[in-house]
């Protein structure tokens, strides 16, 4: 399993915020029975983008590239797991700190906690995201670069890619 030190390796320094991905990262794990998901079998949706991302990275495997990463921004420091083998999932959302400490209070305030000190654990509300779809591509009639067919727009016949689309769609009148 990957560790800590792992984490911080990726991250590029030690703080509060990755101890608080890291050890969301630990409790989903035991909460959900999680293995390191190299392909799409572990799914977070992240509540936030900030440190903590890079541990919940590194210790699931969940990543951007792989699209089982996604965001539902609300400023909160909660994320959901989804164990997509079991279909069992939970949400964890941080409690809050005690007032008026420092940040580097806060780090070692974190790293001094168990995971299941630090997070309420609560129902996930969003539903399990479908796996990742792989979209046709079309040419752009344009530029003639090739882009998914989500990012394509028709405009007078033709098919555009978004940024041809916004410029045609300007001087359009
Ligand atoms: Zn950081
Ligand atoms: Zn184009």
């Amino acid at each position: 399993m990957k560790t800590w030190n792992d984490c911080v390796a990726f991250h590029g320094h030690e703080c509060g915020g990755l101890t608080i991905g890291y050890k969301a990262s630990l409790y989903a794990i035991e909460l959900l029975k999680l293995e390191f998901s190299d392909d799409e079998q572990v799914v977070c949706i992240a509540e936030n983008d900030a440190c903590g991302i890079d541990a919940i990275q590194v210790m699931l495997g969940c990543s951007i590239g792989k699209g089982n990463l996604l965001f539902h921004m609300r400023g909160k420091s909660a994320y959901s797991f989804y164990n997509r083998k079991t279909g069992e999932s939970v949400r964890l959302v941080l409690k809050p700190k005690p007032e008026g400490i420092t940040r580097e209070e806060s780090f070692s305030y974190y790293q001094s906690l168990q995971p299941k000190e630090m997070f309420d654990v609560k129902e996930a509300i969003i539903s399990l995201p479908e796996k990742a779809r792989l979209f046709d591509s079309y040419t752009c009639e344009c530029c003639g670069e090739t882009a998914g067919a989500n990012w394509i727009r028709l405009a007078g016949g033709k098919k555009l890619c978004l940024d041809c689309y916004e410029t045609y769609d300007r001087f359009d009148v």
